[in-house]
């Protein structure tokens, strides 16, 4: 990854309408967001779709991105907290990245706009189906629901300082999307169809009046049969200096069953207390999370 700008991209084609502000790569080594960007604004440079508003394509930890590292100081999606920002001061690297890309948020006013959407593209570390955190807050959750794929609530309520924070808590509505395991190919493609389908909805980018087949859009739509909301029930946190062994073989959101046995710590068994969804179990060796607990919601 070479040669990486701020902007990735910016397209419009004359039409008053919604703000898609979208990221990628805020953590340095998920670059499948930034690929995926690149190549959407070179289909949309090429073919010139009526939209109604504008989409803005930026990238998140350049330097990190470039150094093939999650981050160079600290956790660039941790440092979106209310005091940060009040205090100004840029004393690590990923602070100066954060106020850049606020100041390129701030070209793009709400006056401006109907309305201001966010989409913040990542992955994760183990290997998972796409899916769509969301903090719910304002009218997050409504507009997630207009997506095919899991949605889980709340997750990102038990960290501090995340950028879908600030842009929530400056009245942006949006979500994370979390598109698969970090060097997986598939990854791109469900940016790819992320990205096309919050352009749909967005800025009412119509599909049909574009020479491109959408394959990877269509193909999460056909998760909307299966898709669901969770919320997040249980955090199972290891105690530091604990020994943690998941058990193997356990899949994210995969079903669990009350009394099953579900990881050791310290020898000591754990057993499932619920009927319910195993989220994010720890298979590597860092991390003080060993699992969570997802409850399917109506809503
Ligand atoms: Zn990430």
């Amino acid at each position: 990854m070479k040669n990486l700008t701020r902007i990735i991209g910016i397209y419009e084609s004359g039409n008053k309408g919604n703000l898609l502000f979208i990221t990628g790569g805020i953590h340095g080594n998920e670059p499948a967001g930034v690929l995926a960007l690149q190549r959407i604004f070179k289909i949309l440079a090429k073919e010139k779709p009526e939209i109604k508003g504008k989409v803005v394509g930026v990238t998140g930890n350049l330097k990190a991105i470039q150094e093939g590292v999650r981050f160079i100081d600290e956790d660039l999606n941790r440092t979106w907290t209310e005091g940060n920002i009040r205090a100004k001061t840029e004393n690590s690297h990923e602070k100066k990245e954060m106020f850049d890309i606020i100041s390129v948020l701030n070209r793009y006013p709400e006056k401006e706009f109907n309305k201001r959407y966010f989409l913040d593209c990542h992955t994760t570390s183990s290997r998972t189906e796409p899916y769509i955190s969301v903090q719910d807050v304002n009218d997050n959750l409504d507009w997630a629901q207009h997506f095919p794929t899991y949605i889980i609530r709340g997750f990102s309520d038990i960290v501090e300082g995340c950028i879908d924070h600030y842009e929530s808590r400056i009245g942006l509505t949006g979500f994370v999307f979390e598109a698969g395991q970090h060097d997986d190919k598939k990854s791109i493609q469900h940016h790819d169809g992320m990205i096309w389908l919050a352009l749909q909805k967005a800025c009412d980018l119509d599909f049909d009046a574009m020479d491109y087949d959408f394959q990877y859009a269509k193909d999460l739509n056909e998760r909307r049969s299966s898709q669901k909301t969770f919320e997040i029930v249980y955090r199972h946190g290891i105690e530091s200096g604990n020994d943690f062994t998941m058990e193997p073989g356990f899949d994210n959101f995969q079903k669990i069953k009350k009394g099953e046995l579900l990881a050791r710590e310290n020898e000591e068994p754990i057993y499932s207390k619920w009927n319910a969804h195993i989220f994010m179990p720890l298979y590597q060796k860092q991390g003080d999370d060993g699992f969570f607990i997802l409850k399917e919601v109506s809503r």
